[in-house]
C-alpha cells in the first residue's frame, strides 16, 4: 500500500502543521517505489512524503467528525488538501446548521438549457418561457428565472466548473476550521489562513490561485464585498507566492511546420489515422485551440469564402468559420483561412474536400450555418467525428463530435507518427504551432490575429476591416507549403 493509502490513525498532528510527527523514518518505507517516486517528482525527501500523507488522512478524520454526518458516505478528492467531492449531499450535515446553505452550496457548474442550445437560442428561451413567464409570472419569479437560466451564463460552464471545484475546498476547509460561518462573506484575514494551510499541505500554486480567484469570484455572484479588494492584491500575491516556490514553465512544444508537411504529405489508409492527421493540420495551420477544433463541423468550411472581394486568384481557398473562441463568448466569429499550397501533394483544401467524401460527411441541403453563424448547425455532422467498427472490421465515423481531450488525444498520437516525443506535446502545442510558425516568419502581429484570433479585445482590432484578400493568408503562407 502506498502511503497516500494510509488507513486514519491518531497521530500527534495539530492543526495548524504541515504534517505529524509520527517517528516513522524514511528507512522504514525506505525504496517504496510509489514513495520514492512521489519524493522525486515533489523534490521532497521520503520523510516528507510520508508526513504529508500523515497529515492528509488526520485532515479526513477531523472533517468527517466535525462534519456531523453521521454515516453517511464521504467521497474524497486526491488533491493535497483532501476535497469532499459530495458536500452538496452533506448539506443536512450539523456542520451546515446556520449557515445560508443556498449561497454556501450553490452549484451552477452545469451548462444551463441555453448553453446547451449552442446558439439555437430562441426555441429554447421559448420553452423557458412557457415554463418559467406566463399570466401568474410576478416581479421575483422572473428575477428568479434570470438568475437560474441567464446570469450563470457571466462565466463560461468551463470556467464555472473550475470554480466550483475549487469552492468546495473552501468548504470543506471551513468544516475543518470551524469556519464555515466566515467562508461567505470572507475576510482577508480568513484567506490567509486557508492559503497557510494550503501552502503547508504543499498545494501547487496553480491550485492556490484558484481558490483566490473561486472565492472572489462566489462574492461578485452574490453582491458581497470580495477579501481581496485592493486594485492589484491578486497580481501581488501571485508575486508572492512565485518568489518563494518559483514557477514552472510550460513544457509542451509547438508542432513544428516540417510537422504538418509530413502530416499533409502521409496517406494512411485507416480511418483514425487520416482523421488524426488532418485535424493536426488543421488545428496548427489554424492556430486553434483543442476545443475549437472539436467544435467545427462540416458546414464550418467555408470554400472559396475570399473570393467574395472579388479579386482573381482566391478560388481553391478556404475560409474555417469559428463562432466563438476564448476572447470571443459573444459569438461575432472568426475566419481563419487556409491557402492554395504550391506543392499539390500537400493542399490541405484538397486533403479536407477528398476527407468527406472518405467519411461519408455532408453539408445538409437545409443547412442554415451561412445565414445564422452563431448557431451551432443542427443539421450537419462534425467535421471530425467519433469512429466506430461495424461488422468486417470496418471504422466509420459516426454523427458524435469527438470531445476536447480526444482531439488532445489524435494530436498527441499525429506528432508521435511524425516522429515526435508525445509526451512534449499536447493539444495546446497546435495552436502554439501556429503562431509560433507565424512568428518566426515574422508576420505582422496584427495579421497573425485574424488566423489566431488572440487579444480580440485591443481596443483598433474591433475597426480592423481588411482590404486586401491576401493578407488573410499570410499566417498559412509561413508554412511555405
Ligand atoms: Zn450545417
Amino acid at each position: 500500500m502506498s502511503a497516500y493509502g494510509h488507513p486514519p490513525r491518531a497521530t500527534a498532528w495539530r492543526p495548524g502543521e504541515a504534517g505529524a510527527r509520527a517517528g516513522l523514518g524514511a528507512q522504514d518505507s525506505g525504496g517504496s517505489g510509489a514513495l520514492a517516486a512521489a519524493a522525486r517528482q515533489l523534490g521532497m525527501s521520503e520523510q516528507d512524503i510520508f508526513d504529508l500523507a500523515l497529515a492528509r488522512s488526520a485532515w479526513r478524520s477531523m472533517v468527517a467528525v466535525r462534519l456531523g454526518a453521521g454515516n453517511a458516505r464521504l467521497s474524497w478528492s486526491k488533491t493535497p488538501l483532501p476535497v469532499l467531492l459530495n458536500v452538496t449531499e452533506l448539506a443536512h450535515a450539523s456542520a451546515f446548521a446556520g449557515v445560508d446553505r443556498g449561497r454556501i452550496l450553490l452549484d451552477d457548474s452545469e451548462p444551463t438549457a441555453l448553453e446547451r442550445a449552442d446558439g439555437n437560442w430562441g426555441p429554447a428561451a421559448r420553452r423557458l418561457g412557457a415554463t418559467g413567464g406566463g399570466a401568474g409570472a410576478t416581479v421575483t419569479s422572473l428575477a428568479a428565472e434570470f438568475d437560474r437560466h441567464l446570469a450563470p451564463s457571466i462565466r463560461q460552464p468551463r470556467t464555472r466548473a473550475d470554480y466550483w471545484r475549487a469552492w468546495r475546498l473552501v468548504v470543506t476547509w471551513g468544516v475543518a476550521r470551524k469556519a464555515l460561518g466566515s467562508v461567505l462573506p470572507m475576510s482577508l484575514e480568513t484567506l490567509k489562513a486557508l492559503t497557510w494551510d494550503l501552502v503547508c499541505f504543499a498545494a501547487p500554486t496553480s491550485q492556490v490561485e484558484l481558490v483566490w480567484k473561486a472565492v472572489q469570484a462566489r462574492h461578485r455572484q452574490f453582491h458581497l464585498p470580495p477579501p481581496m479588494c485592493e486594485g492589484n492584491q491578486f497580481s501581488s500575491w501571485a508575486k508572492m507566492l512565485g518568489a518563494i516556490r518559483g514557477r514552472p514553465v510550460a513544457l509542451k512544444l509547438p508542432i513544428q511546420k516540417a510537422t504538418v508537411r509530413w502530416l499533409l504529405a502521409w496517406r494512411p489508409t485507416a480511418l483514425a489515422a487520416h482523421r488524426a492527421r488532418l485535424l493536426t493540420a488543421v488545428a496548427t495551420l489554424g492556430c486553434l485551440r483543442v476545443n475549437e477544433v472539436a467544435r467545427l463541423q462540416v458546414c464550418d468550411l467555408w470554400f472559396d469564402y475570399l473570393m467574395a472581394y472579388g479579386v482573381p486568384g482566391f478560388e481553391g481557398t478556404c475560409s474555417v468559420h469559428i463562432n466563438r473562441r476564448k476572447n470571443d463568448t459573444q459569438r461575432k466569429g472568426h475566419y481563419p483561412a487556409f491557402g492554395r499550397s504550391r506543392d499539390p501533394e500537400l493542399d490541405v483544401v484538397a486533403q479536407l474536400r477528398h476527407w468527406m467524401v472518405f467519411a461519408g460527411l455532408e453539408v445538409h441541403p437545409d443547412c442554415a450555418k451561412r445565414a445564422r453563424p452563431a448557431a451551432a448547425c443542427e443539421l450537419c455532422p462534425p467535421l471530425f467525428p467519433l469512429s466506430r467498427c461495424v461488422k468486417g472490421g470496418v471504422t466509420v465515423a459516426t454523427r458524435q463530435p469527438c470531445s476536447r481531450q480526444k482531439a488532445s488525444d489524435w494530436i498527441r498520437w499525429a506528432v508521435k507518427q511524425a516522429g515526435g516525443d508525445s509526451s512534449r506535446f499536447s493539444g495546446i502545442s497546435a495552436r502554439k504551432g501556429g503562431i509560433s510558425t507565424a512568428i518566426e516568419a515574422r508576420v505582422d502581429e496584427t495579421i497573425l490575429y485574424l488566423q489566431s484570433g488572440h487579444g480580440a479585445a485591443l481596443p483598433a482590432r474591433a475597426y480592423m476591416q481588411i482590404a486586401s484578400p491576401a493578407r488573410f493568408l499570410e499566417t498559412f503562407e509561413a508554412f511555405g507549403l
